[in-house]
């Protein structure tokens, strides 16, 4: 048979999803590697998509979605970040996972470069690695507060720049962005002609600071800025981002998403509708429960005179795991052999992340503790 895509056959091997597979195979494994709200979604979202399916919800749907959702995002995001959208530039996606590829399919050709953060979740660069273009890392200093360093980002501009992406609250480092930051993109954007990608989906799980939307700042329309209710209503199984760009960025995602998958899932969508018209007593319970399982995670690697980086959103913490000697990847693969304890190996996130592993702390709290409790006493052990 002849080969398959050589260009695809490029596409990096996830190493959280190694791990997800590995450990799935030690039936009591503490799982600490996947970002996944431990509890369910809210009864009544559930409610509504119950009854919408059974007042007919079940067909295909506009490709950009029901125009009903499109005015709750609309509305939400008028009310959370005094942003003045209109419908032509929301478009719902099968998860914000699609919003970021089909968005960078609409904005960029095969070998643009794209500056992408480092340490970052490793999907980006499997997505530039799909639609060949060329992932060009820059770095978010640990002691910095894991924001970008503009000096780097300058050395890095060629003439097939075409977008920067960025994450705030960041996945893995839980760092948060602030307005200075976010001014300071925007004028580096402006500089050098380059669209923003901006990944939002945490913005609703924040301790320390708030959340300054890069399309608050956009003059002229080079920010695409994406959401999702994946991990803000604990809704990660039904498949629904949603994305805030220009009409014409809009309408062209709208032509692939059509290739792609013609419309995200009808029920969701509902369910999605009455996520953001609905109480969101839930949004707030949970990030108080992140961030007292942040702090009691955080004391206790303190206690034991473990390095890490406490988050200040979204729900990770890195911790250095350089006094071991060992690379990330040994030491998840170790760590998971011998305490049943599976992480998120630093080197699959970067490669400044390298001498670190990433936990989530969205798991079931007695669970999270147990395993950072292993964690600790294996450092101890291979110090
Ligand atoms: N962006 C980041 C930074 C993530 O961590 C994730 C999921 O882990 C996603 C996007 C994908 O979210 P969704 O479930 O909406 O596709």
């Amino acid at each position: 048979m002849k080969q398959l895509s050589s260009a695809r056959s490029l596409i990096p091997e996830s190493g959280i999803r190694k791990l997800a597979e590995l450990s799935a195979l030690i039936p009591d494994a503490i799982h600490l590697e996947v970002g996944e709200p431990n509890v369910n979604t809210p009864e009544h979202i559930m409610e509504a998509a119950a009854v919408a399916a059974r007042e007919g919800f079940t067909k295909y749907t506009p490709v950009p979605g029901y125009p009903t959702l499109r005015k709750a995002i609309k509305e939400d995001l008028h009310a959370r970040y005094n942003l003045n959208v209109s419908m032509d530039e929301i478009v719902v996606t099968s998860g914000s996972v699609m919003a970021l590829s089909a968005s960078l399919l609409a904005i960029a050709d095969v070998g643009d470069e794209i500056l992408v953060p480092d340490p970052a979740w490793p999907v980006y660069e499997m997505i530039l690695r799909v639609q060949q273009c060329v992932p060009v890392p820059y770095v978010l200093k640990a002691e910095e507060g894991f924001i970008p360093d503009f000096e780097e980002l300058e050395a890095k501009v060629t003439g097939r720049t075409k977008a920067i992406m960025i994450n705030t609250p960041g996945n893995p480092t839980g760092g948060v962005f602030d307005e200075e930051t976010i001014k300071r993109l925007m004028e580096f954007a402006v500089k050098h002609d380059l669209y923003v990608i901006s990944d939002e989906v945490y913005d609703s799980i924040i301790y320390e600071g708030t959340h300054i939307t890069p399309k608050a700042y956009d003059t002229d329309g080079r920010v695409i800025s994406i959401f999702g209710v994946s991990k803000k209503y604990a809704m990660t199984g039904w498949r629904l981002g949603y994305s805030i760009a220009n009409k014409e960025i809009s309408a062209l995602m709208i032509k692939i998403m059509i290739t792609l998958v013609g419309n995200a899932p009808s029920t969701s969508q509902k369910a999605a509708e009455a996520a953001l018209t609905g109480p969101q007593e839930f949004v707030e319970e949970m990030r108080l429960s992140y961030q007292s399982r942040r702090d009691r995670a955080y004391a206790m690697l303190v206690q034991e005179k473990i390095k890490c980086y406490p988050n200040k959103g979204a729900f990770y913490m890195l911790i250095d795991i350089s006094e071991t000697g060992m690379t990330s990847d040994d030491f998840a693969l170790t760590l998971l052999s011998e305490e049943k304890v599976a992480v998120a190996p630093g080197s699959t996130f970067g490669v400044s992340s390298q001498n670190m592993v990433r936990i989530s702390l969205a798991t079931e709290e007695t669970a999270l503790l147990e395993g950072v409790r292993r964690i600790c006493a294996f450092i101890a052990k291979n110090r």
